[in-house]
């Protein structure tokens, strides 16, 4: 789980120095926010399954970050969104001469 929220970590940081540099970043934005979600839905089904029963009572923190997990795969650009803008670039930036 936090192997996969540093990646998530990483790879935002990465897409923002780009922006930040006057870059484009259109793959890079992209991969994070496929990343980033998908990881986040994945920590969150981990941390319920680590809190058993528990996990799924509305007095733990773990069971609203259940519901809103898939929140982040769906909005902003939904991921099978997110991985044609990741193709189209990777096309376009290794395009053959
Ligand atoms: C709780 C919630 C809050 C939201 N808040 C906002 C908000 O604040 N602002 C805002 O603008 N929007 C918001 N949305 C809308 C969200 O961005 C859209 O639901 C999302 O863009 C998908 O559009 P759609 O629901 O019309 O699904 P559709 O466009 O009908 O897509 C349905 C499915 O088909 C897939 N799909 C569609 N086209 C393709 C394609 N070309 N290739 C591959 N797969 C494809 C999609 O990925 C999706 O899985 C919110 C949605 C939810 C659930």
């Amino acid at each position: 789980m936090a192997t996969r929220l540093q990646a998530a970590r990483l790879l935002t940081l990465d897409a923002a120095d780009r922006l930040d540099g006057g870059e484009r970043c259109d793959l890079e934005a992209g991969m994070a926010k496929l990343f980033a979600s998908e990881a986040a839905m994945r920590i969150a089904l981990d941390a319920v399954r680590i809190h058993g029963a528990a996990g799924y009572s509305t007095e733990f923190d773990v069971e609203r970050y259940f519901r809103d997990a898939p929140l982040m795969i769906v909005g902003e650009g939904t991921n099978e969104i997110q991985r044609n803008v990741i193709v189209r670039q990777l096309i376009d930036r290794h395009r053959l001469r």
